[in-house]
């Protein structure tokens, strides 16, 4: 029996929502907030007839910590999930900081405002010395493990699949089938067809910076940084068939060097269409993708908002999106002396997820990733003071509990390597 906070209700979310409401003996009540209050109210109504969790709603700008803590301090939550945007996290952190409840998340922190000067500085630091120059880096949310030991609570960071169920996979094949782990190669493959030559599966803004900004792997103790999108690799994937990836930087690579002891390479590779890259290319050569504000027509817009505004809405794309998803990490190394190779993933079928929670596969892939993520730390099986990424837990109930909710997991013991 729980009460807790949910922060956003866009396409993941929404998700995340209707699990927790399968598991209404764990989530018993739970709120949730938005800034656009109606979206909640709407879900809220409809799911109230088909579960025993009690549901409330609030608005809220989780921008703003005094607001956050406001909402807190009146709903009195155990857990904060934040589902909203990686702009809100360090907020939402301090804010749980504040009234002591524990926090977690599905993607690592960047700040809205990559222009702005102040950030700027800090971000040019941080890539002469880390090497890659990603706008999001774990450094920000680390930065606060100190305060959550202190304050006896937990962060659990990052909880979709990948970020998320690709570190639990880590994890997983360090408890039970390596002795130790040389490489990871995390592969997300997107089978699915939703009919428009050009959307985004997730929110767009998010999206679009991902994928045009360098590459990056970990190297025998360092990051290689690479163009976007110059390193391309054919693969064929259990349910899906053939498929063009393109190493991209990511951010679970960053813990995994951390937590994976002598790993020596981990790459990340995402499948995508030709239309797909033609028209991000020539959204970028425009200016399209710019997040810095223009003056049009007497008014302020910011490029890349106006274009989500022209996209089609992620959370539309799911009862036109045919196909399935498969992602998981591929790893090389030794057991009992001898090398060994070991492929585990997921395959998602975006037609069957929508008739289950009315989503295609990517909000579904990491909507259960995050209600699975809370039932860990609200049933106390993952329990420790401290900012954690997934890999730094058992992987075994989290890996159970995604089985059982909706993605378990294919293993093969003499997988294609990726050269
Ligand atoms: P959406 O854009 O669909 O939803 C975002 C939600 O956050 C909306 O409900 C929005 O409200 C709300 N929101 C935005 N800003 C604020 C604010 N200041 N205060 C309160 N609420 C706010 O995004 P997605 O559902 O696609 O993505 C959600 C998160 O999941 C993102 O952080 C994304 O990076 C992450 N993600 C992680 C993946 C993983 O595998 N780990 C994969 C895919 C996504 P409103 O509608 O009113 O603007």
């Amino acid at each position: 029996m729980s009460r807790v906070l949910i922060i956003g209700c866009g396409g993941v979310a929404s998700v995340a929502i209707r699990k927790c409401c399968q598991v209404s003996e764990v989530f018993s009540e739970i709120c949730i907030a938005s800034r656009t209050k109606s979206k909640c109210d709407e879900l809220a109504k409809k799911l109230a007839p088909t579960t025993d969790t009690n549901i409330t709603t609030a608005r809220v700008d989780a921008d703003n910590v005094d607001e956050v803590i406001a909402l807190i301090e009146s709903y009195k939550p155990e857990l904060v999930m934040n589902i909203a945007l990686p702009y809100q996290d360090l907020t939402i952190m301090d804010a749980c900081l504040h009234c002591k409840v524990n926090y977690m998340d599905t993607a690592n922190y960047e700040p809205e405002d990559i222009d702005d000067p102040e950030w700027r500085k800090i971000y040019d630091e941080r890539c002469k010395k880390e090497g890659f120059s990603a706008y999001f880096d774990y450094s920000w949310q680390w930065a606060y493990k100190e305060r959550f030991e202190n304050a006896g609570l937990t962060a659990l960071l990052g909880s979709g699949f990948d970020p998320g169920v690709t570190q639990a996979y880590c994890a997983y094949a360090l408890k039970h089938q390596f002795d130790t782990i040389d490489t990871i190669d995390i592969l997300d493959c997107n089978g699915g067809d939703h009919g428009y030559p050009f959307a985004t599966n997730f929110n767009p803004e998010i999206n679009l910076r991902e994928v045009s900004a360098p590459g990056s792997y970990w190297e025998n103790g360092k990051w290689v940084e690479i163009p976007a999108m110059s390193i391309k690799r054919e693969y064929c994937f259990d349910g899906v068939g053939d498929k063009d990836m393109y190493l991209l930087h990511h951010e679970e690579i960053e813990s995994l060097a951390k937590n994976i002891p002598n790993v020596k390479k981990i790459r990340f590779f995402m499948t995508f269409g030709q239309s797909y890259l033609t028209h991000m290319n020539c959204l970028q050569n425009v200016g399209m993708l710019s997040t810095a504000p223009i003056m049009y027509e007497g008014r302020e817009i910011v490029p890349i908002q106006f274009l989500k505004a022209l996209l089609p809405d992620p959370a539309s794309l799911g009862p036109r999106t045919k196909g399935k998803t498969n992602i998981g990490c591929i790893f090389t190394g030794t057991k009992d002396g001898k090398p060994k190779s070991y492929y585990i993933y997921n395959v998602c079928d975006h037609e069957e997820c929508y008739k289950e929670v009315e989503s295609q596969a990517i909000s579904y892939t990491t909507g259960v990733p995050a209600m699975c993520g809370a039932l860990m730390l609200l049933t106390g099986k993952w329990n420790k003071a401290g900012v954690y990424t997934v890999e730094e837990f058992d992987p075994d109930p989290y890996i159970e509990a995604l089985g059982k909710y909706g993605l378990p997991h294919r293993e093969s013991f003499s997988p294609v390597l990726v050269d």
